[in-house]
């Protein structure tokens, strides 16, 4: 609704720019009034208030009466309600990527559809048909519920092969949904039954299926599929959602310049999630350092091009995370900054042990100060014979999230997501419209207002 007064807005700034300039009055106003900012739209999945200030305490110095500045800091312009078309409160990554994506609420589970399970039109087709660029980072599978329910329709976010399918047809004539497609979900498009990846070359699209082939590529289309499925966890390999991030912007940047329109991206930390159902602190404090790196990567592109929008939300919370655990008031950050490794690692390097290694393999790992009770309970896990594949790492997990939680003052009380409200940042022509209470379908309204007045 208030999308049209900041099209006015421009117009006006031009008018009374030309007018005390006295130059070029009538076509500067028109071409002012017609540049539209791109859009960053950035999901930190799972990404509460709670989350944030993890990061924030992890990476001041404890004791040092003050707090270490975070990019978060000076952009935080108001919260936001992420509820589903369900009866709960608690949503999903899909309902609420649909809203945030849409404006539209859905049931959970639906990519891109409503709750008659008809397809929605999104931001990013929007922008598309009005000629934007578009495109999507993240590091998980791009066949995951956020990025899919920005490009694709689906009912259910576990069709996963069709999604990548939804990717790989042409939505018009040599064009593509996205211009720029960057994370795993190699499997999804490489698979028994359809091989997407030669076909999408013969028509024009330029794979990469690491990091570092992105650097010899200097025009759109491009998919970037760096892993089967997931990338790995920040704490467990180097971290790579600031880097992609950069490619996007150039590769977008150098499509803007010959189209003359802007862009819509969407960046997802995609990670900061999974950390959360896992409920393991020092895995989720580096998702969010590295969605932190991505977010500096966004502002330096926004400082050097204002004409930029950057919105940053979370879809939900995850895990129900406190900083404070059993009755201490303590919250030992010190000590979630010296784990060396995930969760998902350590359980299955135990799984691949003899109880008389563990205290050799984990000691580095963990770094925290176990006692033997400790390393007893550890050494005693028994997994049960009729768990197979990952389930087997479960009874591991459940006795070092409770050992970290003991060293650490981490409190969990789900693995899986939460109904409280997340964080709104935002900077850049429009981000005054974020500012204060509103609902997660409110974000998407927004930002699809703002593409349509164009
Ligand atoms: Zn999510």
């Amino acid at each position: 609704m208030r999308a049209p007064s900041n099209l006015f807005k421009y117009a006006l700034i031009a008018t009374s720019i030309s007018l005390v300039s006295g130059c070029q009055p009538q076509p500067q106003a028109t071409a002012t009034a017609a540049e539209a900012p791109n859009i960053i739209f950035m999901v930190g999945d799972g990404m509460g208030f709670e989350f944030i200030s993890a990061y924030r305490y992890a990476h001041s110095q404890l004791g040092a009466g003050a707090l270490t500045p975070t990019v978060f800091d000076d952009l935080l312009v108001g919260a936001a309600t992420t509820y589903p078309d369900d009866a709960t409160w608690v949503t999903d990554s899909a309902a609420a990527a649909t809203a945030l994506a849409a404006g539209v609420k859905s049931y959970n589970g639906a990519i891109g559809v409503n709750a008659q399970q008809q397809p929605i039109t999104t931001l990013m087709e929007l922008a598309k048909q009005q000629g934007w660029g578009t495109g999507a980072v993240v590091s998980v599978q791009v066949t995951h519920a956020t990025p899919a329910a920005f490009f694709t329709h689906h009912p259910s976010r576990r069709m996963y092969d069709e999604i990548a399918d939804s990717y790989a047809q042409q939505v018009s004539a040599g064009q593509w949904s996205f211009d720029v497609l960057l994370g795993g979900g190699y499997s999804h498009f490489d698979r028994d039954d359809k091989n997407w990846l030669p076909e999408l070359s013969a028509q024009g699209m330029q794979i990469a299926t690491s990091v570092e082939q992105l650097d010899s590529l200097e025009k759109t289309p491009v998919l970037g599929l760096f892993a089967p499925l997931a990338l790995p966890h920040s704490i467990d390999a180097e971290p790579q959602l600031a880097t992609m991030t950069e490619h996007a912007l150039r590769l977008l940047s150098k499509q803007q310049q010959s189209t003359g329109k802007p862009f819509a991206l969407m960046v997802e930390g995609s990670l900061i999630d999974w950390c959360g159902h896992a409920n393991d602190i020092a895995c989720a404090v580096h998702e969010m350092a590295d969605f932190a790196q991505a977010i500096e990567v966004v502002l330096n592109y926004q400082r050097q091009q204002p004409n930029t929008l950057v919105v940053i939300t979370a879809d939900h919370s995850t895990g129900g995370l406190t900083l404070g655990q059993g009755g201490e008031y303590a919250w030992h950050s010190d000590k979630v900054m010296a784990i060396k490794g995930s969760l998902e690692v350590m359980t299955r390097g135990l799984l691949e042990r003899q109880p008389n290694e563990f205290r050799d393999y984990l000691s580095p790992l963990l770094n925290l100060p176990l006692n033997d009770a400790q390393w007893q309970r550890i050494e005693s896990v028994q997994v049960p014979a009729e768990l197979t594949g990952r389930a087997r790492q479960a009874p591991f997990a459940g006795v070092l999230v409770e050992i970290i939680s003991e060293h650490t003052r981490t409190g969990w009380t789900t693995t899986g997501h939460t109904a409280v409200d997340v964080p709104v940042l935002a900077i850049g022509p429009g981000a005054e419209k974020f500012r204060g209470y509103q609902d997660n379908t409110e974000i998407g309204q927004r930002l699809m207002e703002l593409i349509q007045q164009q």
